[in-house]
């Protein structure tokens, strides 16, 4: 039973320096095409879609989309979707976005949770990430953020290349200032393809010394913690009560459904990917949807140890068994190697790993893939 629904908007106002993900910056006429064709993909589901509990909405920037061309798509969406009973609804927004306007659409179609990336607050780093926003723009969309009374995650960057621990501690305290509800904080990651790859590889700019790295994600857990977050998820950090719903989707190995250019489902035991090309998404939608999905390899056995392991609580052991019919350590016996080397612990029927183990996950990951 299909429990998440993830719709992409893969159009950004620019193009940010270390960004892998499907993105484009496009005119009016094609992003009106691809709402539209979105649509189709959602009508063609919606008996899928019937019992889905968590909706997000990302990109991408979803919130750079013209408001009537917003609104006209939620409407559809709250026609094939029974929107107020969704538990959670999320939405992205980049904060030069976010206006009362913007926010009373979202009200009307029952969005409850909004996710804005922040990334940093530090001027030189912002134009280093690409980013259009200022720090103008971060102040007045928490504000109005607060105001409107939705729920709200912040996303965070740390690891920039030029990022000094003076800039860390000030974002930090700008986050005890915001108060957010929930915080992704991510070490920026050099992807292929990027333009930070194409600097690093022409020794324009220098990677940023992993060492370094670990100590920043200490100061992060060690004040995230004291200001009363709760580290949930290798980068994911909530006051009680307020974890990622959708986002325990993934985690957990449940079924979800992705619409959109490039989005992957995952249902019936197996998984599937939208076409990356976006003439060839829209054509593909107007014939029959289902035809435009490509199979990609799915096994669970490794992927709920692979993703249960990011979560601070870990595996359940006994969910493992009943999901996959064989215990973790039949499965893989390696893994026993790891309670020994202290990675690994098991604690109230829980696997995980331990404080050591999240910085070395790698090793563990490895002996399993
Ligand atoms: S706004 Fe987000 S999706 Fe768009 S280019 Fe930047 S990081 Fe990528």
């Amino acid at each position: 039973m299909i429990k998440g629904l993830y719709i992409h908007i893969p159009f950004c106002e620019h193009i940010c320096t270390y960004c892998d993900f499907a993105k484009m910056v496009a005119n009016d006429q094609l992003k009106e095409d691809y709402m539209q064709a979105l649509v189709r993909e959602i009508e063609y589901y919606s008996d899928l879609t019937e019992k889905a509990e968590t909706i997000y909405i990302g990109g991408g920037t979803p919130s750079c989309l013209d408001h009537s061309l917003l609104e006209a798509f939620l409407y559809e969406l709250s026609t094939n979707v029974n929107l107020s009973k969704i538990k959670e609804f999320n939405f992205e927004v980049n904060p030069s976005d976010v206006n009362q306007d913007f926010l009373k659409i979202l009200k009307k179609y029952h969005v409850s949770r909004i996710s804005m990336g922040v990334q940093a607050l530090e001027p030189s780093l912002l134009k280093f990430l690409g980013r259009t926003h200022t720090i103008e723009d971060v102040f007045k969309a928490v504000e109005l953020l607060q105001e409107s009374g939705i729920e709200y995650n912040l996303d965070f960057l740390y690891a920039v290349p030029g990022q000094t621990k003076e800039m860390l501690l000030k974002d930090l305290e700008y986050i005890q200032k915001f108060n957010p509800h929930h915080i992704s904080y991510y070490s920026l990651i050099v992807e292929d393809k990027t333009i930070l790859n194409y600097w690093i590889n022409n020794h324009k700019v220098t990677d940023f010394p992993d060492d370094i790295a670990r100590d920043y994600a200490d100061i992060i857990d060690q004040r995230l913690k004291e200001l009363g977050y709760h580290k949930y998820e290798v980068s994911n950090y909530a006051k009680p009560g307020f974890e990622s719903k959708h986002n325990l989707i993934y985690w957990d190995l449940e079924e979800y459904l992705g619409v959109g250019l490039n989005a992957s489902s995952q249902y019936n035991y197996i998984r599937m990917k939208n076409p990356k090309g976006l003439r060839e998404y829209i054509e593909g939608t107007k014939k029959h949807a289902l035809n435009m999905h490509l199979l990609e390899d799915y096994n669970p056995k490794l992927e709920l140890i692979l993703m249960g392991l990011r979560k601070t609580s870990g595996i359940n052991l006994e969910y493992y068994k009943s999901r996959v019919r064989n215990d973790v350590f039949e499965v893989y016996p390696i893994l026993k190697k790891h309670l020994d080397n202290n990675l690994l612990e098991i604690k109230d029927g829980f696997l995980k790993l331990t404080e050591e183990g999240m910085y070395l996950a790698n090793q563990v990951y490895l002996d399993i893939i």
